[in-house]
């Protein structure tokens, strides 16, 4: 019944197009030449699935990907993921995921020991929590143990496994929030399925909010697909946030964007154009290295959150007109999202039981 409603295409934009062409072009040489190699690369390692900088994370808001790795090497989103390169670099191959180890009585521990001003937390920051009907269930279940200690998660997912409804409404009860990524690149399949459920997860009385990978397109039926999506939010009254698109600069698919774009102050090989969507109302919300430790968002609607307080948001990125204005990064913790230290012994040493 759940899964049916999800698939339903009447959600889909009008003029929202699917472009298999232009999303076959999103590669990276650098990495297509590593293809073979990385094939051979043994699967992600387990980690224990444990919160906060006490446990080895690198951030006091962050807890352990339910899953190792994500999307095969020619499959990664974009053709440009942070984190497949650096577990490449550690000889693994991150598309041959693990479910990583979930033991309720050590995540209470490491939950208990959390700062106690950490008000909310972010589940993973290296994959997708979405992989199958396991990975929910533990995303579940740790949701629940964090809501007894007043602490609400923040999930960022591209919805590749639905849950079920009964999960759904537990995530409902543990005040989770759910991000869905969504892009111009999107098939109509995954669209339909990211814009049905982010209305399923709002009617059951979800935090369920549109997070649109955006940039500056200049093939225009990119164009006219990532204006179809800000057109949706807007009538479907989404509180919505923005994460905007970087390429590295051997991404074969820069063609498709303006040429008026900024390489990344922190990532110098990295072309981007910062925020683009500020200027709709319903972009309410900075990405999770923007939330103070106060964050929560007592809002469902956009039309109830316009002019009202949002506690805990610590600025945003930098918007396109910041970029051409010179804008400089104020503090080196704007851009703490490209500081992860994905330092796999340091973690490992640190969490291993
Ligand atoms: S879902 Fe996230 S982690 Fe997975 S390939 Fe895409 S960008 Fe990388």
């Amino acid at each position: 019944m759940m899964n049916n409603l999800l698939k339903k295409k009447s959600n889909l934009p009008d003029s929202f197009a699917y472009l298999p062409e232009v999303r076959s072009k999103f590669v990276r040489d650098s990495i297509l030449e590593q293809k073979p190699k990385i094939r051979e690369f043994p699967a992600m390692p387990r980690l224990p699935i444990v919160c906060g900088t006490k446990s080895g994370l690198p951030f006091e808001c962050l807890m352990t990907d339910v899953v190792s790795g994500c999307l095969p090497v020619d499959k990664i989103c974009y053709g440009n993921c942070t984190s497949s390169g650096f577990w490449y670099n550690q000889g693994y191959d991150f598309g041959k995921r693990s479910l990583n180890e979930f033991d309720p009585v050590r995540f209470r521990e490491s939950a208990l020991a959390l700062s106690p001003d950490q008000k909310w937390l972010r589940q993973g920051w290296a994959s997708d929590c979405s992989f199958s009907q396991e990975s929910w269930i533990i995303v579940v279940e740790s949701a629940n143990i964090l809501a007894e200690l007043a602490i609400s998660m923040v999930i960022l997912t591209k919805l590749y496994a639905l849950p079920t409804k009964e999960m759904l409404q537990q995530l409902v009860q543990a005040g989770t929030e759910i991000r869905v990524s969504i892009s111009a690149l999107d098939s109509a399949q995954e669209l339909a399925r990211r814009l049905s459920f982010l209305h399923s997860f709002r009617d059951l009385g979800g935090k369920a909010v549109p997070y649109v990978i955006s940039s500056r397109f200049s093939e225009p039926a990119l164009a006219t697909n990532q204006e179809a999506i800000l057109n949706w939010i807007v009538e479907h009254d989404f509180i919505a946030g923005e994460n905007p698109l970087r390429l590295n600069s051997d991404n074969r698919a820069r063609q498709f964007l303006e040429t008026d774009g900024f390489w990344h102050p922190k990532f110098p090989d990295e072309y981007w154009f910062g925020r683009v969507c500020h200027k709709i109302p319903n972009f309410l919300l900075p990405p999770p290295t923007h939330l103070g430790p106060a964050y929560t968002l007592p809002f469902r609607f956009a039309s109830e959150a316009i002019d009202q307080e949002i506690p805990g948001l610590e600025g945003n990125l930098p918007t396109f007109e910041e970029l051409q204005a010179g804008y400089e990064s104020p503090s080196k913790n704007l851009f703490k999202h490209a500081t992860y230290s994905m330092d796999k012994d340091l973690y490992l040493s640190k969490t291993a039981g």
